[in-house]
């Protein structure tokens, strides 16, 4: 075993990880990386397929990125943002507000004020990841909803003393204390329960295991043949309803937009996330906008495709980088909080922002005895070198050869994933612009699961790494996210190590 492998085996404790497992083989130790190409200390290259857990965005050692840190690093690494400004944090603030500004042209600006378009999100709380994102958001909410919420004069009007959070289904928003009590996924938050707060779930929309879905399984993303209603979202209208007759309207709901992460890679149908968002703000509820996986160009850089599902949905305005930089600005929808984090820095250093509105900020202002102030803080908030390397890749981001090699990649991405519908083993495959999740089963026709104990995600994305190709699943769900700068062939590479790798797995049947 190579020294640095024993070293980690020593020392180490690894994250979401099964250490009795992680002690039996040797580690791979990674020691470079260019573009979407990994080395280990054995000298042997793998494809990173999920942008190391989604953070990438335009390669590894990306010659504008690694200037930028270089030049910031010659200047100042990082001073404290309790009680002092700094130079990049400041113009990167400006940038974000630019970026997550939602214009609406055509009728959608008809209705901006009402529901769609209303909030600016002005101003920007920077911490270190994406949970103290969600947890920022979280406080603040809470805060600003207790300060500012109707007194309790009589049933219609009146709010519950304690704010109430309503997230969906499956919902991960990180590991923090505040953050897992909006987590709903069992296996990872069920044990953290005496420390989680309240907070309810609605149903998520995972067409491929609906109730509501009465379609047979076919060999095409559940969302376009399913069979309903529309039940879910008339269950969130419910919610929300039930929940103002009790008296106790939510304070906020909490959702990431177009495509749920670690829930299993799951997406919303089109329409899906502007009829809930309007029926939450109907309700009062601020929406919170966990934005850490789909912010920043993954949800797709060509022209989203069936997201209008008629003449009257929103439009908005392409701007520099493409199609809007964010998920929910792809559905028209503008949130009272926007958390950001992972590919912020282009996945180069732990960097996170919270944005959210002026009316949000003023309720935090006063004189210094009325202690209004948000009592709030991380060390390294709006450190310099994190920012540094934020704006760059948002000027990458703005490249006429970005935006082209986003759209190239979605097709290519879309392309190569047709290809694996034959394989039995394959139940659905998932993809939102630049990120997709493909679902194992154990029968297609059926779409029995397989049971969590047989790892049958973990065991193929190991036959991938011994073919040269690293990705993390979700559960049964496979997880592709390549870096921007994934050439066709690599991509290829990727989808054609897949079917190997199932093939391999699934050798001597399910
Ligand atoms: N929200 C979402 C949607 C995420 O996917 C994650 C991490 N996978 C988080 C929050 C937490 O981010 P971090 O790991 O940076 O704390």
């Amino acid at each position: 075993m190579h020294k640095l492998a024993q070293l980690d085996h020593a020392h180490v404790w690894h994250p979401f990880t099964q250490m009795r497992d992680w002690l039996r083989r040797e580690p791979l130790v990674i020691v470079a990386g260019k573009g979407a190409v990994l080395r280990d200390v054995r000298g042997r290259e793998y494809l990173d397929a999920n942008s190391s857990i989604w953070t990438n965005l335009h390669g590894h050692n990306q010659p504008k990125i690694n200037a930028a840190i270089r030049s910031q690093l010659g200047k100042i690494a990082h001073s404290s943002a309790l009680g002092l400004a700094n130079e990049p944090a400041s113009q990167l603030a400006e940038k974000l507000v630019r970026a997550a500004h939602l214009e609406l042209v055509g009728r959608a600006s008809a209705r901006a004020g009402s529901s769609v378009a209303s909030p600016h999100l002005g101003k920007v709380f920077f911490s270190d990841n994406g949970s103290t994102a969600l947890e920022v958001a979280l406080k603040l909410a809470y805060e600003f909803t207790r300060r500012t919420r109707a007194q309790p004069v009589g049933r219609a009007s009146a709010r519950t003393a304690e704010p109430r959070f309503l997230s969906l289904e499956g919902a991960y928003h990180g590991d923090t204390v505040g953050a897992v009590s909006l987590g709903h996924i069992d296996l990872f938050h069920k044990s953290f329960s005496g420390l989680r707060f309240k907070t309810d779930r609605v149903m998520s929309p995972y067409c491929y295991r609906c109730p509501f879905n009465r379609a047979k399984p076919e060999r095409a993303d559940a969302r376009e043949y399913r069979r309903c209603r529309w039940e879910c979202v008339d269950l969130v209208e419910k919610t929300f309803t039930m929940q103002k007759w009790k008296n106790k309207s939510y304070a906020g709901f909490v959702f990431e937009p177009l495509m749920q992460g670690a829930a299993g890679m799951i997406p919303q149908p089109a329409g899906w996330l502007r009829r809930v968002t309007e029926i939450a703000r109907g309700h009062g509820a601020l929406l919170v906008a966990d934005e850490v996986m789909t912010g920043f160009g993954r949800t797709g850089a060509a022209a989203p495709v069936k997201t209008r599902i008629d003449a009257r949905e929103p439009r908005f305005h392409k701007r520099g980088y493409g199609v809007a930089l964010f998920a929910s600005h792809h559905e028209g929808v503008q949130p009272d909080f926007l958390c950001l984090a992972k590919g912020l820095t282009g996945g180069y250093l732990p960097m996170a922002a919270t944005l959210t509105t002026q009316k949000v900020f003023d309720a935090f202002l006063g004189e210094y005895s009325e202690f209004k102030t948000f009592f709030h803080g991380h060390s390294y908030t709006a450190n310099q070198l994190g920012a540094a390397a934020a704006l760059a890749s948002l000027e990458i981001l703005k490249s006429k050869e970005s935006v082209r090699a986003r759209q190239k990649l979605e097709k290519t991405l879309h392309d190569e994933l047709q290809t694996l519908w034959p394989l039995p083993n394959v139940g659905d495959i998932r993809r939102v612009g630049l990120m997709a999740g493909i679902e194992l089963v154990r029968n297609w026709r059926t779409r029995a699961p397989f049971d969590l104990r047989e790892r049958a995600g973990i065991r193929v994305c190991e036959a991938m790494a011994r073919r040269g190709v690293l990705t993390r699943p979700v559960g049964n769900v496979i997880v592709l996210m390549p870096p921007y700068c994934t050439t066709p062939r690599q991509m290829k590479t990727i989808v054609d190590v897949f079917r190997t790798a199932i093939a391999s797995t699934f050798r001597s049947g399910a």
